[in-house]
């Protein structure tokens, strides 16, 4: 039940609860102070004890039990404007009780539901006045008595604390959510590894370190071979263990500062920072043998194989992207040779045959 309300404004409802408790326990006490001295009814001090005490969990209450919980709380912020503007002409207008609790209600309008509610506030705070006048009469009390100006003290002081104290732990939240909306926008969702944007993100930066620095880097593609057969012949499901099962090889074999990203589809990408074509070949080669041998109890005959492309960083490359593009075509190699292994980009070769004459 409760969980169906979320979105509605549930979390708003309990933000506001402790606040309210505080500030109408505590205004309480100024009022008190203030009408203490003038011959009121005494339902209106049953009332102010109402207001005071019960009106917090009473509003609380209400508001949860609400259809959307929003609108009552709305609801229950603008009788606390009819009460702080009856409370202050009932005071007489003592001037440091009612600039106190006006105050007050401007800075939990103004928090609470912004300029709107602020001025609709202001509205319903002179409706209350009104209220009273209409009861009591008119009357102006200009005098503030010591105890007047203790009794207003806990409210000036407890409640903006409660009130910052609240604005803190919701930017806190806010920022925590931001923070991990942003790794959520950067993931592949599937795989937990970069998503396509941001490992592109990655390869341009690299890229700059490399031609500036003259360091050394690779990057990989890797593609599972014939994936749509093993789609169609055990299904989607199996298809997309066979995903995640990947990039928990991928994550095993590389390094930390290895960046390993899904491409698209079953394409994965990894740049190698600071790492000689051998070793990456190495590493990629590990892989390849460990996904191969890779053997499911409850599909005897699921094989999983990898064709992947490597390309070392170099200073002929204008680009990242054609650095890519040397990676995707030793892919392209390694598929057209019959699949199941690791090639290398073209510029590559050469310089191992170079190196390497035989
Ligand atoms: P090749 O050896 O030439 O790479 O053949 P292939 O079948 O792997 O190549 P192709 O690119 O034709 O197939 C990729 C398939 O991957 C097609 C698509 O339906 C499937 N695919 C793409 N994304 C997902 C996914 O998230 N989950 C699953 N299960 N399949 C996906
Ligand atoms: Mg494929």
């Amino acid at each position: 039940m409760m969980e169906k309300k979320s979105g509605k404004g549930l979390s708003f409802v309990r933000r506001i609860y402790l606040p309210r408790i505080i500030g109408l326990g505590i205004g309480m006490l100024s009022v008190m102070a203030g009408i203490s001295s003038l011959p009121v009814p005494s339902w209106v001090w049953g009332l102010l004890l109402f207001n005071g005490l019960a009106w917090p969990h009473l509003a609380y209450q209400i508001a949860l039990r609400a259809n959307v919980p929003y609108h009552a709380e709305y609801r229950n912020l603008q009788l606390d404007s009819l009460m702080g503007g009856f409370w202050t002409a009932t005071l007489q207008f003592n001037p440091l009780p009612s600039v106190t609790i006006l105050a007050m209600m401007a800075m939990n309008n103004f928090a609470a539901g912004g300029q709107r509610l602020f001025f609709k506030g202001l509205l319903i705070q002179g409706l209350g006045m009104l209220l009273s006048i209409a009861l009591f009469g008119p009357g102006l009390q200009l005098h503030a008595s010591t105890l007047q100006v203790y009794a207003c003290l806990p409210m000036l002081t407890l409640y903006p604390m409660a009130v910052g104290w609240v604005c803190y732990r919701l930017a806190m939240k806010l920022s925590e959510h931001k923070r991990r909306l942003s790794a959520l926008s950067r993931t592949d969702s599937l795989t937990g590894l970069l998503n396509h944007g941001s490992w592109k993100d990655l390869l341009q930066l690299k890229f700059q370190i490399c031609q500036q620095q003259r360091r050394e880097a690779v990057i990989a593609i890797i593609d599972i071979d014939h994936f749509k057969t093993i789609n169609d012949t055990y299904g989607h499901v199996v298809g997309d263990c066979v995903l995640h099962q990947l990039s928990n090889e991928l994550k095993r074999t590389l390094r930390e500062d290895d960046l390993a990203g899904r491409y698209g589809g079953d394409e994965f990408c990894v740049i190698l920072p600071d790492t000689r074509l051998e070793h990456a070949s190495q590493a990629m080669e590990r892989l390849r043998e460990r996904v191969g041998s890779y053997r499911n109890p409850q599909l005897p005959e699921l094989r999983i194989s990898l064709s992947i492309g490597l390309a070392s960083c170099n200073e002929a490359l204008p680009g990242p992207e054609a650095w890519l593009n040397e990676a995707d075509k030793a892919l392209y190699c390694a598929k057209k040779a019959g699949r199941n292994q690791v090639n290398f980009a073209h510029s590559d070769l050469t310089a191992l045959k170079l190196a390497y004459p035989d």
